[in-house]
């Protein structure tokens, strides 16, 4: 007899959940309580990257936090009547902001990511949407040399994980 289960959450997680459980032989029924793919996983940057095991909070971001703050195109917003909510969140966040904490979460992330376009490529291919998966490279740019060299523990990390790392100038990128 066929097993059944049920995923909860139509996002690209419970999707992804669902679709590997179907092609294991399971029975499968995807529960959403709103409209599939419609909540984080409809507003993302849609990158796939092996290299993308670094953390949200990073060793020294809590220097910059004052100047994003101000900045009213700087990536961090806060609903001031939101905050007495927030705030235990964003302590915890802030507390994992360390070297030892990012190493963690690298070393934690990369054998999740790893195979993953080994992963994705029968969904895709199930679905029929090969042509929305473009492998090209990513590009990171840096406003100066110091934030460049600042960069250095991360751009290790990558190289860990087997990304191959070119080093461009302004004149390459133009
Ligand atoms: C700005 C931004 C950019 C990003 N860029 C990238 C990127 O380039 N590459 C990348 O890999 N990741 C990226 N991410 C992260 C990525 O989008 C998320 O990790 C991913 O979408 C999470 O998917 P999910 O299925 O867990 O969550 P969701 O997409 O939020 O899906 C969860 C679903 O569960 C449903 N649900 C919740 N509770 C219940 C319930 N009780 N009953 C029924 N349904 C329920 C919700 O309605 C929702 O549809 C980005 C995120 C953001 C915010």
């Amino acid at each position: 007899m066929k097993r059944h289960v049920v995923v909860v959450g139509a996002g690209i997680v419970g999707a992804c959940c669902a679709g590997w459980l179907q092609r294991k032989g399971f029975d499968v029924t995807l529960i959403e309580r709103d409209r599939p793919g419609e909540a984080t996983s409809f507003g993302n940057a849609g990158s796939l990257s092996p290299a993308a095991i670094l953390p949200v909070a990073m060793p020294g971001m809590h220097r910059d936090i004052p100047g994003w703050l101000l900045d009213p195109l700087g990536p961090l917003t806060v609903r001031w009547s939101y905050l007495p909510r927030a705030l235990p969140w964003l302590l915890r966040f802030l507390l994992r902001a360390n070297t030892k904490a990012m190493w963690h979460t690298g070393n934690s992330m990369r054998p999740l990511l790893r195979d993953l376009y080994a992963c994705y490529e029968p969904l895709v291919k199930n679905a029929g949407v090969e042509d929305l998966i473009r492998r090209v490279g990513t590009l990171y740019v840096y406003d100066s040399e110091a934030e460049f060299a600042a960069s250095a523990p991360v751009e290790r990390m990558r190289r860990q994980v087997g990304a191959r790392i070119d080093d461009v100038t302004p004149a390459d990128i133009q």
